[in-house]
């Protein structure tokens, strides 16, 4: 019995944080140095947005991950991408040039991935206190099947993070294979010999935020820690 609860952890583990340990990999196995390289993925991204009629559009340096911000008009690289010249830094610019390529020309999916997006730090915040509350009602009121159901409304909660990512997942896979590869092929920004690291890499952007969003399945896992289920 304890080695099926081991396996079962294990598998659950790899399902938390293997995509996400995948997405650091591809990022890192691409991430090395390439003084052969024109330009940074700064000079890029800022390039194809001049290309694409899209000047207005800022390129600006983040900490928090790489992305477009359709508010600010802005796209946000990471100091490795911004400032680096390698296979990783190149596909992530065009990567999110895309999302503003998909921004501009009033795609209706990529719509309604931002309306969606918008809703994920809502879900978070009501998950987190509908489980920080459950031991306290379960205190006051002693009701262990409204616990357990408050601790599942949260899950199922966490889980909905998960499902708007996957429904938005199509503007990420158009935004690396359908616009940023073929760009990257045609317009000769990289040698044949580096499309299929470029292809890795885009395929890990595509899929960051669903990875991220399994990780914090995690925040769930700290708060049975906390309460010592
Ligand atoms: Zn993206």
């Amino acid at each position: 019995m304890p080695i099926l609860a081991a396996l079962v952890l294990l598998m659950l583990l790899a399902v938390v944080f293997g995509p996400q340990w995948w997405v650091h990999r591809v990022m890192r196995e691409h991430g090395y140095e390439r003084p052969d390289f024109r330009g940074t993925g700064g000079e890029l991204a800022r390039h194809l947005l001049d290309e694409a009629g899209l000047a207005d559009v800022k390129v600006e340096l983040t900490q928090h991950g790489d992305h477009y911000d359709p508010d600010a008009r802005a796209v946000r690289l990471l100091p490795e991408h911004h400032d680096g010249r390698s296979v990783a830094a190149v596909a992530v610019a065009a990567h999110e040039v895309s999302h503003a390529l998909q921004h501009a020309r009033g795609e209706p999916a990529f719509a309604l991935r931002c309306r969606l997006a918008g809703y994920v730090p809502w879900i978070d915040r009501i998950a987190t206190a509908v489980m920080l509350l459950a031991p306290v009602v379960f205190i006051v009121v002693k009701a262990p099947l409204l616990f357990a159901l408050q601790i599942v409304a949260g899950i199922l909660l966490l889980a909905m993070d998960i499902v708007v990512h996957l429904v938005t997942l199509p503007v990420e896979l158009d935004a690396s294979f359908g616009k940023a590869l073929p760009v990257l092929i045609t317009g000769r920004y990289l040698a044949p010999a580096d499309v299929p690291g470029a292809r890795s890499v885009l395929r890990a952007a595509a899929w960051t935020y669903v990875a991220a969003a399994l990780a914090t399945l995690l925040s769930l896992a700290r708060l049975f820690r906390a309460f010592r289920f």
